[in-house]
């Protein structure tokens, strides 16, 4: 287990219900929505809801120097990500400024704490976390809404993680690079599907070549029936892959 605090919310209806949490499927993540606040100022404001009669909870906290507070143990529901609350694990974080972006030291931890949640619970980084926005179109967290590009690389870099597979903070920095100058280059370009390999634009051509060479890409009977969505997001992949 990482390194984390536990001082779990007393149990009352409002933001600790000890409603059994069955099996997770998903780590939701959020931000606490209020710039500069602490992990432990948060973790009091849940704790006081049992007297203010609001409903919310969450059952861990990132604070701005990365420490990690548990409010309620991980086999209860907690009241963050709305219907998704019954098959999901919920993590906010602090930032420093409204703009929500999460500092090195908050993303840092997000990561173990993720790598963490998904080998215990054997999920897929790719699909299986997901942003509070993804479950109920939330504005949250603000910053991986506004960049979604930044959630793809948040992603990856715990599915390498989880690989063993270290990336360190430079090659996070690469990395994103990277990324920025993909997502620029396919900037502009018409959304349309592909069926084959010759429909497919010149910078995704040789990561299709490489997936159907080597089996990981089957077509459907209308073709290869790649969206430009799934195509960025292969190309993103085999990029990734063969700079390592
Ligand atoms: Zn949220």
């Amino acid at each position: 287990m990482i390194e984390h605090r536990q001082t779990y919310l007393t149990p009352n209806k409002y933001s600790r219900p000890q409603t059994p949490l069955k099996k997770v499927t998903k780590i939701a993540v959020h931000y606490v929505g209020n710039a500069g606040s602490s992990a432990q100022g948060n973790r009091n404001y849940f704790e006081s809801l049992k007297d203010k009669h609001l409903y919310a909870s969450s059952h861990y906290i990132i604070g701005l120097n990365g420490e990690i507070i548990q409010c309620i143990p991980e086999n209860e529901i907690s009241y963050c990500t709305n219907q998704a609350n019954s098959y999901s694990i919920s993590i906010e974080c602090c930032h420093p400024k409204t703009d929500g972006k999460f500092n090195d030291k908050t993303l840092n931890s997000l990561i173990e704490l993720c790598v963490h949640l998904c080998k215990k619970y054997n999920l897929n980084p790719l699909t299986d976390i997901i942003r509070h926005y993804d479950v109920s179109g939330k504005k949250c967290p603000l910053y991986w809404v506004n960049n979604p590009k930044e959630f793809e690389l948040f992603k990856n870099t715990v599915k390498k993680r989880l690989e063993g597979d270290e990336l360190t903070m430079t090659q996070y920095n690469e990395l994103k690079q990277e990324i920025d100058t993909i997502f620029k280059e396919i900037d502009g370009i018409k959304p349309k599907t592909y069926s084959t390999i010759e429909e497919v634009p010149e910078w995704g051509k040789e990561a299709i070549s490489y997936y159907i060479n080597n089996n990981l890409l089957q077509g459907t009977d209308k073709g290869l029936n790649i969206d430009y969505n799934l195509l960025r997001l292969l190309v993103i992949l085999y990029r990734e892959k063969s700079s390592h």
